[in-house]
């Protein structure tokens, strides 16, 4: 049996940002679609690295200090380490880090920007398209990492006296009544008896 170890999904995995990216390029909003997709591309790289690092969302209460260091990082370099974890690829890094500078465009040069250009509206829908494209890749692959940690510990519940299987539920043995409950947590290959 699994224990519950999968993250909780945090409210931005929760929304349909394919749905919310479609809605606004249907009614002309390129750069609200582009500016959305993206961000909800940028707010999963950043949740996987926390998970990467420190094995769990609740950084800040664990390991404040470093995490306070690593809030410092660009977004460069938190792509590049995606790359050396082996979470993403070279392509996805330099795909990533081309929706990057057009989102630094869209925001530092809005008030200039012609969004009536067909050039401009052209690249906002190719890029909105792209980060949808993007969010739909790590999505998945996070999940995948998700679930493979998960999988590495899987605890087993058993009845300290007869050794008769037990659920997580029961505090006594059904076979001899003893309350003696022990689990045993397979850390991969490690065996651990509680
Ligand atoms: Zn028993």
């Amino acid at each position: 049996m699994g224990m519950p170890l999968k993250y909780n999904p945090q409210p931005f995995k929760q929304i349909d940002y394919k749905k919310e990216v479609e809605k606004e390029l249907d009614e002309g909003r390129n750069w609200t679609a582009f500016l959305y997709g993206y961000t909800v591309l940028e707010a999963y790289l950043w949740d996987w690295f926390w998970m990467q690092v420190f094995k769990t969302g609740k950084r800040k209460e664990i390991h404040k200090k470093a995490s306070e260091h690593l809030e410092k990082l660009s977004l460069k370099s938190i792509v590049s380490l995606h790359v050396a974890f082996g979470n993403i690829t070279k392509k996805n890094y330099t795909e990533i880090l081309d929706l990057s500078k057009i989102r630094n465009q869209v925001v530092h040069e809005l008030v200039k920007l012609d969004l009536e250009n067909k050039k401009v509206k052209k690249k906002l829908i190719g890029a909105s398209k792209k980060a949808v494209e993007l969010c739909d890749e790590v999505a998945m692959k996070y999940r995948k990492f998700l679930d493979e940690r998960a999988q590495e510990i899987i605890v087993k519940y058993f009845c300290g006296d007869c050794e008769g299987p037990m659920s997580s539920e029961e505090s006594t043995c059904k076979t001899c009544n003893s309350k003696n409950k022990k689990h045993v947590i397979n850390l991969k290959d490690k065996k651990i008896v509680i």
